[in-house]
């Protein structure tokens, strides 16, 4: 029978940019996993979350803020975490973009700042949304490729950014790979980055590299250049509020955020997470600890896929990319079985590796119990 529900002339509203362009994969559901599988217990290591959660004062400060109620529409300019942020870094509230998540700010300088046909150039394999975004606004993407044993190869950059181009994304350190820039590496780029292009460093993991030998913090890189550029950070990470949605991007000036309250919704940071990550901030214990407890997690996971024979990249962040040497859905689905998810990366070039959150003893105990009873069942 025709179903004459109006989708003929729906598909061919769409803008072409948009037709085949993929969905971000954000990786198996844990409750639709448990049903599946008839699991008691699922283990999710497949979306770099803070295993130890959100701060007990953030916690605090979301529950008084619910007692006080949420009748009203929170407040647009976020001002209270704004000045607070403006101190930190030492510069004019006027400088920093608020976002519901910072991957809202990755869509807003997309939307404000590329056009069809503009030419954006980012890393392979990279953070999906750095990818999805230019192309929903009819951008040319082009991404240049990682060298041999995971380093960085500076000359293909150069080559990449002799062409104009409009902007740059870089996750630093990357997201799959865990991986960063060093700081002579990274002041290359910025030196072969054209002047009239937009320089974005998405530093997610920030506070997780941050305290590591030559991992460069990109603000103060930055902030004494004469060009544009914006610094991403997040709450979603190392802070452990993921599920509120809480990003910044610090600015060369105020004329590059501007643009940006523009296209912004207006009340797109809401007040919940506005509260938790003011109290998010002021709680160094809770960040300090979360920060350390996975960095020795990390170090003593990677010697040990190292020791089963496993190629791991050296990472800076809260997760490591795997080198499974089959097929990483295969494994991926063999893990799910298993109650653990992870991410099996799909980029090309990338289709063996899988990406790991690193999480409680525990859960990276569990992970790696059935990550390696895997290889000896094939
Ligand atoms: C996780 C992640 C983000 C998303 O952060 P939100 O603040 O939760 O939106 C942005 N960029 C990279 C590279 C990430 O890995």
């Amino acid at each position: 029978m025709l179903i004459r529900d109006g989708s003929a002339s729906a598909r061919r509203l769409l803008r072409k940019e948009i037709g085949g362009l993929p969905v971000y994969d954000p990786g198996a559901d844990p409750d639709e996993v448990m049903r599946e599988h008839g699991l008691r217990k699922v283990i999710k290591l497949s979306n770099n979350e803070n295993p130890y959660g959100m701060s007990p004062a953030a916690i605090g400060a979301v529950q008084k803020c619910i007692k006080q109620g949420l009748g009203r529409y929170p407040d647009p300019t976020g001002k209270n975490l704004l000045d607070i942020l403006a101190m930190r870094y030492g510069i004019k509230p006027d400088r920093i973009v608020l976002g519901n998540g910072s991957e809202e700010i990755l869509q807003l300088l997309c939307q404000a700042f590329v056009s069809l046909g503009d030419r954006v150039v980012t890393q392979a394999p990279c953070f999906g949304l750095h990818e999805i975004f230019p192309l929903v606004m009819g951008a040319k993407l082009v991404k240049v490729p990682l060298g041999i044993d995971f380093k960085y190869n500076i000359e293909e950059w150069r080559k990449a950014l002799a062409v104009p181009t409009k902007l740059v994304f870089i996750s630093n350190p990357s997201n799959p790979v865990g991986t960063a820039f060093s700081r002579s590496e990274l002041e290359s780029i910025i030196q072969f980055c054209p002047e009239d292009c937009l320089l974005v460093i998405d530093e997610a993991y920030f506070e997780y590299a941050v305290h590591e030998d030559g991992y460069p913090d990109a603000f103060q890189l930055l902030k004494m250049q004469n060009r544009p550029w914006i610094v991403l950070r997040t709450f979603s990470k190392a802070y452990g509020l993921a599920g509120l949605r809480v990003g910044y991007g610090i600015a060369s000036c105020s004329d590059l955020i501007e643009p940006l309250h523009c296209v912004r919704a207006p009340y797109n940071v809401n007040q919940l997470a506005q509260v938790a990550a003011v109290a998010a901030l002021e709680d160094k214990e809770h960040l300090v600890r979360s920060i350390y407890l996975v960095g020795s997690e990390r170090i003593r996971l990677t010697k040990m896929l190292r020791k089963e024979g496993y190629r791991v990249a050296p990472s800076l962040a809260n997760f490591l990319f795997i080198d499974t040497m089959v097929d990483a859905s295969f494994i991926m689905d063999k893990l799910l079985c298993k109650g653990v998810i992870v991410k099996a990366w799909r980029e090309k070039g990338y289709g063996n590796f899988i990406r790991v959150s690193i999480s409680i003893p525990e859960e990276n105990e569990f992970f790696l119990q059935a990550f390696t009873s895997i290889k000896l069942s094939l």
